[in-house]
């Protein structure tokens, strides 16, 4: 069976959260389970695209309203990602130095979608499942069932994984002409809210659409950013899939971006020399607990909390720890987190910015990883950070619920709250703290986490199964 990924983001090619990480590993472990899958993604300027070699595979032309573009697909000589990997390059409207956060964002996509489309129609191998990924590649489903322009793809099933719902891609109506072949009896397809909603048309026009956690696909009934409804009445189409963690990239025992490698057997020597190099590098003492936070400074992950959570425990409850904080986003939550460093100068650091390598050492060096979510579709960290033997301190939602039980609970292994709120998190830091003194009982859970498997061979053919039933409707 031949699977065709689409997505914005591949990683190593290029990251910016847990979407990178999933479309770079899934397909890899889908292969090795016997399907012959490959990511289509957009060519970026970058190192990483740079420093592999690529052959054009086709040459096309499309339009994007009145605008005719020429585009290319590349094909990387190697699979050096464990999958073969397309890029469609358009100069002047795909050929970024980001993937994300510039103006055209509606044009680079849609064209980045047409392309691919043109490409598909015209090939005689046809993919036997479209996986689309996310709201950037919301369309392709509505464009294959109802444009005419499409129609050699009319029979293909289309799967669309949602990885984040808050984001929905949404553009006016004055664009629907970059769409082409479309009647307009069926704008109904493309509409939510009376703006054009590429998620919402993808979740209508696909066939079969996952989440990246069961809880999600609960969640998103009652809460995503607009389409609750939507998703109430699609419920039928909806299949929750943990996501999996690639366990040849983050695998103590061989990771080449932490100071020392270690293994369950190994992990309190282990986690004492990243933990010392960690410290020093940060100015923080090591005796101390060290609670870390990874991620993108954002509403989502209750990034605005940290100053509130940090100021809380080491104010009111007196928590004996250290915090360090990786992240970059929002610039008020930036400039809020760039000050409680001199405020709290022996007990807090932190690095604004994206630092993969950084964030591989904390998870290895930290002893507890923070995750205030508001919203997490499944979450990764808090798999990265089991897999190093660091404790998770989580408040329960979405995918988070599913993969974190509480130390309270028989056969727990994480410290979980429930609320929002910054006094709940301190709070769990604190129990955290306490865990932290109990040092048989920590390394005992450090074994214990370290060996829980979240691998993404289950998950994988999980999605093996959706798509053969779909081959054989
Ligand atoms: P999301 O996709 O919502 O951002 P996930 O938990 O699914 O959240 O994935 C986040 C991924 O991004 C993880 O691999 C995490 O380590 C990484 N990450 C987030 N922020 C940073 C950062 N500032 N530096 C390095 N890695 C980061």
């Amino acid at each position: 069976m031949n699977i065709v990924h689409l997505s914005a983001e591949c990683y190593p090619i290029a990251k910016v959260g847990g979407l990178g990480d999933v479309v770079g590993a899934l397909p890899k472990y889908q292969r090795k389970a016997g399907i012959n899958a490959s990511v289509v993604m957009p060519w970026y300027n970058t190192a990483a695209v740079r420093k592999n070699t690529f052959t054009v595979v086709f040459e096309g032309s499309s339009q994007l309203g009145n605008r005719t573009f020429e585009f290319q697909i590349l094909r990387e000589v190697r699979d050096t990602l464990g999958f073969p990997l397309y890029l469609i390059r358009i100069p002047g409207l795909l050929d970024r130095d980001s993937v994300y956060g510039y103006q055209d964002e509606t044009e680079q996509f849609v064209a980045f979608q047409l392309a691919f489309l043109d490409w598909a129609a015209q090939i005689t191998e046809k993919p036997d499942i479209v996986h689309c990924h996310d709201h950037h590649t919301g369309l392709i489903p509505f464009l294959m069932y109802h444009s005419e322009r499409y129609g050699s793809l009319s029979e293909i099933p289309a799967v669309l994984t949602v990885h984040n719902a808050q984001y929905q891609g949404w553009f006016n109506w004055d664009k629907v002409n970059y769409l082409p072949g479309i009647d307009a009896s069926k704008h109904g397809l493309l509409d939510w809210g009376g703006v054009i909603n590429p998620l919402a048309a993808g979740i209508k026009c696909c066939w079969r659409f996952t989440t990246v956690s069961e809880n999600y696909l609960k969640e998103l009934s009652v809460y995503s950013n607009g389409l609750e409804y939507l998703f109430a009445s699609e419920k039928e189409k909806g299949v929750g899939i943990l996501n999996g963690i690639d366990t040849e990239v983050w695998n103590p025992q061989a990771d080449s971006m932490i100071t020392a490698n270690y293994t369950a057997a190994t992990v309190k020597k282990g986690k004492q020399d990243n933990k010392k190099v960690v410290c020093k590098e940060f100015g923080l003492a090591q005796s101390k607990p060290l609670i870390a936070f990874i991620g993108r400074l954002v509403g989502e992950k209750g990034a605005e909390l940290l100053p509130q959570i940090i100021e809380q425990s080491l104010l009111e409850f007196n928590s004996k720890v250290n915090f360090l904080v990786l992240g970059s986003g929002e610039p008020e939550i930036e400039e809020a987190l760039k000050r409680m460093p001199s405020r709290f100068k022996k007990n807090v650091n932190v690095f604004i910015g994206y630092n993969e390598a950084l964030s591989h050492r904390i998870y290895a060096g930290a002893d507890f990883l923070l995750m205030p979510s508001r919203v997490e579709p499944c979450g990764l960290n808090q798999l990265y950070s089991m897999r190093y033997g660091t404790i998770p301190i989580v408040r329960s939602t979405g995918g988070l619920k599913d993969t974190v039980i509480d130390i309270e609970n028989e056969n727990g292994y994480g410290i979980c709250f429930e609320n929002l709120a910054s006094e709940d998190a301190a709070r769990a830091v604190s129990r955290a703290e306490a865990l932290y003194a109990n040092s048989q009982r920590l390394q005992l859970l450090r074994k214990e986490i370290m060996q829980l498997d979240y691998s993404w061979d289950k998950s994988a053919s999980q999605y093996i199964q959706l798509y053969t039933q779909l081959h054989e409707f």
